[in-house]
């Protein structure tokens, strides 16, 4: 499995196995076979509601000898209630302990939105709960305060590499005038339809790696049977990627992910069943030419899923 170094010196895989939305009934067993299937990386969160499945999926296949813990790479991420420094080692400990590991690989910001804090014993993962029934409740937490309580965690031995997640160039810049330690990742959705290509050439020039989500562009959101997603085009349908997928005798989703690993973006496609474990990680057995790039380029629309303008007009992407 190919790696990127990181700049906190770790190498973190290249393909990952995404774990949103991952069929709670069969969780742990899916994480425990993508283990068995060579995957390495597991991009979770607190927010996605199953790291305790993760966990335990982790735990068998470690029982079983398939794996020893620093073989893995496990990325969590804090969630939008608990960016108060008091609050930060709190969602920490509980991630670690659902995990059952004394450290976590990566943990990121999940989003640059600071909701109010909800104690744990109150809602875990609280989603989008902020104590008041349904009302979005907030917090004034400067980014750079949540981040200097990462950095204790890093010195303190639990937290190996810190990065954001769904961050704008003007954050990362702020966050890097005031970081001790540099973000190591920049995590964000990133496919045909949105390709933000100053972002990203922002992020690597200063030795940030990073992550591209949602590498299927509207697929994950039509799950979610979101309307901006039902009335796009299915990127798996598009006629240059079906084109691009049928001169290299690849499939369109591995010409997606390809698009990203030959740039150098780590990839992290969420799938249930092995043949596409095994598709979505024999990615970089060939090359997109130049053609296929420029082709590509022409595609991108700015068109975002995932977006907290559709929570309750949270401008980060305006
Ligand atoms: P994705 O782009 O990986 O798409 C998943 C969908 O594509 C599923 O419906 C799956 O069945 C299908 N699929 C997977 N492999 C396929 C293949 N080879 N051929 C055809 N269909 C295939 O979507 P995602 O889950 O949104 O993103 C991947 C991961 O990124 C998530 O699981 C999560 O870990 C992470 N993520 C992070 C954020 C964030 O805010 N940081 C947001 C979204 C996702």
């Amino acid at each position: 499995m190919p790696s990127i170094k990181l700049n906190s010196g770790y190498d973190m895989p290249a393909v990952g196995f995404g774990c949103w939305k991952v069929d709670v009934d069969t969780c742990s067993e899916q994480i425990y076979r993508a283990i068995k299937t060579g995957y390495r990386l597991f991009d979770g969160a607190e927010d996605y509601a199953n790291e305790k499945l993760v966990g335990a999926g982790v735990k068998k296949a470690i029982d079983e000898g398939i794996v020893k813990r620093e073989d893995l790479f496990l990325t969590s991420k804090l969630w939008n209630n608990y960016h108060h420094p008091d609050n930060v080692e709190k969602a920490l400990n509980r991630t670690l302990s659902d995990l059952q590991v004394d450290y976590v690989d990566l943990f990121l910001i999940h989003f640059p939105v600071t909701f109010k804090f909800v104690p744990l014993e109150e809602k875990y993962p609280p989603g989008f709960y902020c104590g008041k029934g349904d009302n979005f409740d907030y917090e004034d937490v400067p980014i750079l305060e949540t981040w200097k309580a990462l950095e204790k965690l890093v010195k303190a031995g639990k937290i190996r590499s810190i990065g954001v997640s769904n961050f704008p160039g003007a954050l990362l810049l702020d966050l890097l005038r005031g970081a001790t330690i540099k973000p190591s990742v920049l995590q964000v959705e990133h496919h045909p339809y949105l390709q933000q290509p100053r972002l990203i050439e922002f992020a690597q020039s200063r030795g940030i790696a990073v992550t591209a989500y949602s590498s299927f562009g509207p697929q994950s959101f039509v799950e979610l049977n979101q309307g901006r997603a039902l009335n796009t085009s299915p990127l798996f349908e598009n006629e240059t990627i079906k084109a691009i997928a049928a001169k290299h005798g690849k499939s369109p989703a591995q010409v997606l992910l390809r698009w990203s690993s030959q740039r150098g973006i780590a990839i992290i496609p969420k799938s249930n069943t092995v043949p596409r474990l095994l598709e979505n990680k024999d990615v970089n057995s060939f090359d997109l030419d130049e053609q296929d790039f420029a082709d590509i380029a022409k595609l991108d629309i700015n068109l975002r899923f995932n977006d907290p303008w559709d929570w309750d007009k949270i401008p980060i992407f305006v």
